[in-house]
């Protein structure tokens, strides 16, 4: 594949020229079946990337409220149901993991369409592109706006064009914001000027990197700052759909007049531009595959329409592999569009993708809603008493992830003899096992301190923490107890 510069290669010869200055792009709108699934997917992508926040979850009144809210103050990630706590960040690496794999998966099953159709950059280019068709009118408009001198006119217009591009940066791009808090609260803080100092410089950052990347740079990102079209590329085999200029079929090319004045016949392509007219990204589709075709299959709508009217069958341009390109140039039928998708490759990738899911949710389902994690004291190790009793002290940290209060009880295996009790108690209290209460979502430390009789061995033991409500659930975690004729290990 190789990029959409037919100057660079032809400068090549004499001179290497590494830099060309960026031809603006005014695509013409276009209609036809896959513009319409653009529009669909932009609608839905915008909705749910707008709506998420503010979706209501009800957790009981110790915790947010909010189904999805990264909590970065409390280290807490929030997805409906679902509670991850920062020891459980593997579920989020698990998540990028996924979300990894299903690009690959999706790059194999229908090539670039995640570049086509979802991507945050081909949504926000299309949407600042149909504000310029808004303001400025379609393509050729557009084009004699941009050569027109700068007077009153082009820049009330240039003027009312980037309000509108600011008002969707801050409103889509600024929105991001409303995932990291309680987003009715973030936005009655915002506006009454009450908000965290960093909301509104994270505001301020995100509207103005949407503004120029989708107002702006477009294409470019795409072209030249992406890693994921090179990434796509190394991806692509002969097997992969790509937006395919059938060239056997087209070529040699030539309008209607041409064609009539033509000795022998001509292909298909009336080189009516109308391909290349409409693409967002300015490339001329008919000179092969290249890194610059986001396949978003705009040209597959504009040509039909130009087949349409001059009576010949849609599909010059369409979505093939290289391998049905082959058969169809030497007329045999092309491969079944479900077996092209469905390929041992992509079945693969199917796999590995929703096996690490079901492991996920499996993991999710059995894991304990409390935990337990014990630190010795190394300095001092242990204290001598005076009536020779041997004592070690221990910091535990005790973490209820349940959204209501819970009672553990702490208690000792192993160490025979042992007796344990806390700040608040009496060594005299000291027992077997203690019950604390820790808050609903919390993380409590609590001091413990084990004592044995005078002449004890060092030994190793183990706390326990169990729930003492219905629902039950224990941890437990490993330690020593040291004396003077060692450290227990
Ligand atoms: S060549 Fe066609 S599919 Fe590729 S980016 Fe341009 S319009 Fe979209
Ligand atoms: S739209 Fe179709 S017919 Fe027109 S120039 Fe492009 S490939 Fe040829």
């Amino acid at each position: 594949m190789h990029a959409h510069d037919p100057k660079l290669s032809a400068n090549t010869s004499s001179e290497t020229v590494l830099y060309e200055k960026r031809k603006s792009v005014f695509p013409k709108a276009v209609n036809g079946p896959f513009r319409r699934f653009k529009w669909l997917v932009m609608a839905v992508c915008l909705t749910i990337y707008w709506g998420t926040p503010w979706i209501r979850w009800d957790r009981g009144p110790y915790a947010p409220d909010q189904a999805v809210l990264i909590d970065l103050a409390n280290r807490r990630f929030f997805m409906f149901d679902i509670e991850i706590w920062p020891h459980e960040f593997y579920f989020v690496a698990g998540l990028l993991i996924m979300a990894g794999i299903g690009l690959f998966l999706v790059t194999s099953a229908v090539g670039r369409a995640w570049c086509g159709y979802a991507c945050p950059q081909t949504v926000w280019t299309d949407l600042f592109q149909h504000v310029d068709r808004f303001v400025d009118g379609d393509r050729n408009a557009q084009l004699r706006l941009q050569k027109a001198p700068w007077g009153p006119q082009k820049i009330a217009k240039r003027l009312f064009k980037w309000g509108i591009y600011l008002a969707i940066s801050f409103l889509t791009g600024g929105a991001w914001i409303f995932y990291f808090a309680d987003a009715p609260t973030l936005q009655h803080d915002f506006w009454t000027g009450n908000a965290a100092p960093v909301a509104y410089a994270t505001t301020f950052v995100l509207t103005m990197t949407t503004f120029v990347l989708g107002g702006f740079l477009r294409e470019q990102v795409c072209i030249y700052m992406c890693p994921w079209p090179r990434i796509q590329t190394a991806m692509l085999d002969e097997k992969s759909l790509i937006v395919t200029y059938k060239d056997w079929r087209g070529e040699p090319r030539g309008s209607l007049k041409t064609a009539m004045k033509a000795a022998t016949p001509l292909g298909d392509c009336i080189d009516c531009l109308q391909c290349v007219a409409v693409c967002p990204t300015g490339i001329d589709i008919r000179e092969g595959p290249q890194v610059g075709c986001i396949t978003c299959a705009l040209c597959i709508d504009a040509c039909d329409k130009a087949m349409a009217d001059v009576g010949r069958p849609r599909g010059l341009i369409d979505y093939c592999t290289l391998d049905d390109a082959e058969k169809e140039k030497q007329g045999q039928p092309a491969t079944p569009l479900l077996k092209t998708i469905l390929r041992p490759r992509t079945l693969v990738y199917l796999g590995v993708w929703s096996s690490i899911g079901l492991a996920m949710l499996f993991m999710l389902g059995q894991r304990a809603r409390l935990d337990l994690s014990v630190a010795k004291d190394r300095n001092p190790e242990y204290v001598m008493l005076s009536d020779g009793a041997i004592r070690n002290a221990y910091t535990l940290k005790l973490r209820n992830m349940e959204e209501r209060p819970r009672t553990f009880r702490i208690a000792l295996d192993g160490l025979q003899g042992g007796a344990i009790f806390t700040d608040e108690m009496d060594a005299a209290e000291a027992g077997r096992q203690i019950e604390v209460d820790v808050p609903a979502d919390t993380t409590q430390r609590l001091r413990v301190y084990a004592l044995r009789p005078r002449g004890s061995e060092p030994a190793e033991f183990a706390f326990v923490m169990t729930a003492t409500d219905r629902d039950g659930g224990t941890d437990r975690s490993e330690t020593t107890f040291t004396t003077a004729q060692g450290n227990g290990q």
